[in-house]
C-alpha cells in the first residue's frame, strides 16, 4: 500500500476514540442485553467488538443486526438525479472566446446525429478546440482546478476506492496530503458531489475534486483493470437485500474487523472492513452493484432464516 494512503486506514484520532469508547461505551444495539454485554466487554474488549459507522457493537450478532438495518436503509435510498451542468460547456467556451456560436452549433449537430459522445469530444473531433482547452473549460464549469498531469508512479496506487466505483464515476485519486487529511481526486466527465461525500465518510478524510483529461483517466482505469486488486470484492448486479446482508455478515464474521463503514455511492453499496491488530492490518472493500431496476423493499425472508444464512456462508 502506498505511504500516502496508509494514514487513511488507521488514523491516530480513530485509535484514540476507539480505545476510549471500547472501554466506556455500551453496545449501540438497543436490543442487546446490556448487563451481559458490559460483562462481556470487561472480559474481552477486543475479541469480537466492532465499530460500525463509529458506533460500538459488542458481539458479532449485534453487528449483524445493525448491518442489516444499515443495508436496508442504503438499499432503499433513491439516488437523486444528477444536477444539470452549471453552464453548458459550449456556451462557456464561447464566452471565453475559445469557440464561435457556429462551431458550437456544428458540434451539437454532430453529437445529435451520432447519438453518442460528450459535447467536449465532438468539439475536439471537429478540431474546434484542443483537449487541454476542453479540460480547462470543464474545470471552470465545475469550479475545480485542473490536474496538470496524472502520474501514478509518483503518487502510488489509489487502492482505497474500489475500481468499479472509480470506473462508474470516471474518477481517479491523485494524491493524499497527510497534513490536511485531504484526498485529491481527478474527474474526467463531471463532479458528483454526492459520490465525494460518500467517499469522505468511508475513508474518514476530506476530498478535493479536480478535473483532468477524460482520455487520460480512462486510460489509467483501463490499465488498473489489468492489475490484481485483492482488497476489492464485487457482487452483482443484485437486488436481493437478504443476500447482501448474508454476504456482509459472512465477511464480518470471518474477518472480525475493528471498524466497518458503509455508504451508498450511486448504484453501489460500498462496505469497507478495516482490520488492525498487532498481527494484522488490512482492509477489504465489499462492493454491491445494485441492479438497475433496484427498488426499495422489505426483507422477503424471515429474520431467523437470514441469520441462519449468515452463519453458513464461507
Ligand atoms: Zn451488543
Amino acid at each position: 500500500m502506498p505511504d500516502f494512503l496508509k494514514s487513511l486506514t488507521w488514523s491516530v484520532n480513530w485509535i484514540k476514540r476507539r480505545s476510549l469508547e471500547t472501554s466506556q461505551a455500551p453496545c449501540a444495539l438497543g436490543s442487546c442485553t446490556g448487563s451481559q454485554s458490559r460483562r462481556w466487554q470487561r472480559l474481552a474488549p477486543r475479541a469480537t467488538g466492532t465499530f460500525l459507522q463509529d458506533a460500538f457493537y459488542c458481539r458479532p450478532q449485534c453487528l449483524e443486526t445493525a448491518l442489516i438495518g444499515q443495508l436496508a436503509r442504503l438499499h432503499g435510498v433513491v439516488p437523486s438525479p444528477l444536477p444539470p451542468n452549471r453552464i453548458p460547456l459550449g456556451l462557456l467556451m464561447v464566452a471565453r472566446g475559445k469557440l464561435t456560436h457556429l462551431e458550437v452549433r456544428a458540434a451539437l449537430e454532430a453529437q445529435r446525429r451520432a447519438r453518442y459522445g460528450k459535447i467536449g469530444d465532438w468539439i475536439e473531433k471537429l478540431g474546434f478546440a484542443t483537449e487541454h482547452e476542453v479540460t480547462t473549460a470543464l474545470a471552470l464549469q465545475w469550479g475545480c482546478p485542473v490536474a496538470s498531469s496524472i502520474n501514478l508512479t509518483t503518487t502510488g496506487s489509489p487502492g482505497n476506492i474500489p475500481l468499479p466505483i472509480l470506473e462508474a464515476f470516471q474518477m481517479l485519486p491523485l494524491n493524499y496530503v497527510t497534513s490536511s487529511n485531504t484526498l485529491y481526486v481527478a474527474c474526467g466527465e463531471r463532479v458528483d458531489h454526492a459520490a465525494f461525500y460518500a467517499i469522505e465518510r468511508i475513508l474518514d478524510c476530506r476530498t478535493q475534486p479536480c478535473v483532468s483529461s477524460r482520455k487520460d483517466i480512462a486510460r489509467q482505469l483501463d490499465s488498473m483493470r489489468q492489475l490484481p486488486r485483492p482488497s476489492d470484492v464485487e457482487f452483482g448486479p443484485m437486488n436481493d437485500l437478504a443476500e447482501m446482508a448474508s454476504i456482509a455478515a459472512s465477511y464480518t464474521a470471518r474477518l472480525t474487523p475493528d471498524q466497518v463503514r458503509l455508504s451508498r455511492v450511486g448504484r453501489f453499496i460500498w462496505l469497507r472492513l478495516d482490520v488492525r491488530s498487532k498481527t494484522r492490518a488490512h482492509f477489504t472493500n465489499l462492493v454491491f452493484r445494485l441492479a438497475t431496476d433496484a427498488r426499495p423493499g422489505p426483507f422477503t425472508r424471515p429474520f431467523r432464516d437470514l441469520r441462519a444464512a449468515t452463519t453458513t456462508q464461507p
